[in-house]
């Protein structure tokens, strides 16, 4: 579809006469990285986002890579061409509806998913398994760019205390939270994350602040070993820290998934993260392990963000309080316009890096 679609579609963009800042017939313009087709992320103006009722214009400042962005530019596409990618992001409010302009000056992050709000999920809050959703960044337009309209009830406000670089983790760090809540983490339990990528090392946290007696990490990367040291992680050694009550698997690939199974106790619990590339595959001699182990395995999904369990607001909370740290997980800094550049050097891993974040501040 490459290019041919128009830029005006489901009015999400801000054409001529539209602009409720001024009223005047102005063609305001941003600039973004716009993917037209996969493969290609082109740095480029386009028209302003068009705040309809209930949104907010944010001007972004930070919006984070997450892993799945990689593919998504360079694989699979965004579900219709262009897209501006970009869901982990977080800005300043500088327009909003009359009756919501307190928000405008404030700071907040973003819940990039945008349930429906009808479906039976939907009605229980439970808007990550919304039959009918749309996503920032994938489905519509999202945070690699200057602005963007959001809606106000995917605001999550964040304190001038934060900057907007931590803010951006909200994300990822709800993410984690989620999975590590799957977890039931009791006091004094060793446990193991699989995979020291940023979500790793934030669930790592979180287990850790979870009263777990042990925490170590597996990765298969030495630089990422030597890294999780900073957040006081050490690698998992099986002979000194014995066989392990919870494990999270966040790497999605086989080996780990085996590896992660047979480091449990009997009765062990596995929160499965991960997001596999290719089918996974356990051993018959590991398959009899969960058998006779009477290993729990349990999947997660997302974060939960509603009245009852909000994900986003313990992370900010957590963010606030300085017991977990977000902000150092950020290996690399780019501005907007070198987000290609940015995508580029994760995929071909030209660098170590951990946390990459597109900075417009
Ligand atoms: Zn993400
Ligand atoms: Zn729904």
């Amino acid at each position: 579809m490459g290019g041919s679609e128009p830029f005006f579609q489901k009015g999400l963009r801000r054409g001529p006469g539209q602009s409720p800042a001024s009223g005047k017939e102005t063609m305001e313009t941003m600039n973004a990285a716009v993917l037209h087709a996969v493969g290609d992320l082109r740095y480029e103006k386009v028209p302003m986002p068009g705040r309809g009722p209930g949104e907010v214009l944010m001007k972004v400042m930070a919006c984070g890579v997450c892993g799945s962005d990689i593919p998504r530019v360079f694989e699979k596409g965004t579900y219709h061409f262009p897209t501006i990618p970009g869901h982990e992001f977080a800005g300043l409010i500088i327009e909003a509806d009359e009756c919501d302009k307190d928000l405008v000056g404030k700071k907040a992050a973003v819940f990039p998913l945008l349930p429906c709000r009808k479906c039976a999920a939907c009605e229980v809050g439970e808007y990550v398994n919304c039959s009918d959703y749309d996503y920032y960044g994938s489905r519509r337009d999202g945070g690699f760019a200057e602005y963007i309209a959001v809606d106000k009830r995917n605001l999550v406000m964040v304190p001038d205390s934060l900057t907007y670089a931590c803010a951006s983790l909200c994300e990822p760090g709800a993410v984690a939270r989620a999975a590590v809540r799957r977890m039931d983490v009791q006091l004094g339990d060793v446990a193991i994350v699989y995979g020291a990528g940023p979500i790793g090392l934030i669930a790592a946290q979180w287990i850790r602040e979870s009263g777990a007696g042990c925490v170590r990490i597996v990765d298969i990367s030495e630089e990422k070993i030597e890294f999780a040291k900073k957040f006081g992680f050490l690698a998992y050694d099986e002979k000194r820290d014995g066989k392990a009550d919870c494990v999270l698997e966040g790497t999605g690939v086989s080996p780990a998934l085996n590896n992660a199974i047979l480091s449990l106790k009997s009765h062990g619990r596995l929160v499965l993260m991960g997001n596999p590339a290719k089918d996974m595959t356990i051993a018959q001699s590991t398959y009899s392990q969960i058998l006779r182990r009477e290993i729990n395995m349990r999947g997660t999904w997302n974060s939960s963000y509603n009245q009852t369990i909000n994900d986003w607001t313990e992370t900010v909370r957590a963010m606030v309080s300085g017991k977990i740290k977000y902000e150092e997980l950020i290996t690399h800094r780019y501005p907007v316009s070198k987000t290609f550049e940015a995508l580029e050097m994760m995929r071909g891993r030209r660098e170590f890096y951990t946390k990459v974040t597109i900075i417009n501040e």
